[in-house]
């Protein structure tokens, strides 16, 4: 089963530069093999991780048995270590890594989660994310028994405003939904804790990302002073980045992004440092077949998110039912793709 070759494209979505999808830069990583099997998956990194995939990895791949899915991966992160170790060199390696998965679940002909775990969930609860604090007090919790709500300052708001904002949710909602506030890096530890103390009464799941990736120091403070939850991860790399996080307790929700952590080799190890540390693990855009079948087959206490339409232009997405959502029985990630999202390239 050796690779032949080793492709990477920018899918056929959206092209304004404003829009999120665009500068997240999101790849598609296809690999073929000599016994006729394509394997996909989605990194990111735009034309610079294609840059990565194509002359570098590429290079290190063609010739390579596809079934030493571990090995390539440290083969991929020595080779781009002097300029990579995180970020968008690791965002490539994702993709790549995560089509080799998708080659090792097509080769035995089951759906990735199968060769995961024999027991799995094929149905796990989602929580909703990204949606304006308007619709949820005009539609209600529309099924969701758990949603996520902004918590950074919005232009001309104050922290107060802030804590307004969810209790006027919490007010509209009732008790009986599980809130969480995600801060996407904009607090600084004062603000958090001010946050924290002024929605006790809400009862918040976790605190998401409130500072910057690497204030190390202002974690250590929120991890001894905060007494909500602190989420994090979806902009940290590698499992030996997430071992340094749970040990050191920084954060006691880990949220790796499969697509962009360094793949599912690196994803399974990071569930498996969780377990010993009895952290949780809520994968970034869980609800993405990307990362749903590790939750399938390695969560002992799943819960996926979803929301925003990351990648309608990747098929065999599974969709989000009363707040639950069930994985597919396509063999590999299950997914395929319109040759016109793939042609325009
Ligand atoms: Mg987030």
């Amino acid at each position: 089963m050796n690779i032949t070759s080793v492709r990477a494209i920018q899918p056929a979505s959206p092209t304004s530069p404003d829009d999120w999808r665009t500068w997240l830069g999101q790849i598609l990583v296809i690999i073929e093999t000599d016994d006729g099997l394509t394997g996909y998956g989605v990194g990111g990194g735009g034309l610079a991780g294609i840059h990565v995939v194509e002359t570098v990895l590429r290079h290190e791949l063609v010739g390579r048995d596809a079934t030493d899915v571990e090995a390539l991966w440290d083969t991929m992160y020595a080779r781009t270590l002097p300029y990579g170790q995180k970020g968008l060199a690791i965002m490539a390696i994702s993709g790549v890594d995560l089509a080799l998965w998708d080659l090792r679940a097509k080769r035995v002909e089951k759906p990735i989660a199968h060769i995961l775990s024999d027991e799995i969930q094929t149905t796990v609860p989602a929580y909703q994310t990204g949606r304006p604090v308007e619709q949820w007090l005009t539609n209600g919790t529309e099924g969701y028994k758990a949603l996520k709500l902004f918590i950074g300052k919005e232009p001309g708001e104050n922290i107060d405003d802030v804590i307004n904002r969810v209790l006027t949710v919490r007010k509209a909602l009732g008790p009986d939904v599980t809130i969480m506030a995600d801060a996407f890096m904009t607090l600084d530890v004062e603000q958090t804790l001010r946050i924290a103390e002024g929605l006790e009464s809400v009862g918040l799941g976790w605190i998401e990302e409130p500072l910057l990736p690497d204030d190390l120091e202002g974690y250590a403070r929120l991890r001894d002073e905060c007494p909500v939850p602190i989420a994090g991860g979806e902009h940290e790399y590698t499992a030996a980045a997430f071992e340094g996080l749970i040990r050191e307790r920084l954060h006691t929700i880990v949220q790796p992004d499969v697509c962009w952590c360094g793949g599912l080799t690196e994803l399974i190890k990071i569930y498996e440092l969780a377990r010993q540390y009895d952290v949780k693990v809520r994968p970034h855009r869980g609800s993405e077949v990307w990362a749903l079948h590790a939750i399938c087959g390695l969560d002992p206490d799943p819960l996926a998110e979803s929301g925003r339409p990351w990648m309608t232009w990747v098929k065999g997405q599974p969709a989000v039912k009363n707040s639950e959502v069930t994985l597919g029985n396509g063999i590999g990630f299950g997914v395929w793709f319109e040759e016109a999202d793939i042609e325009a390239n």
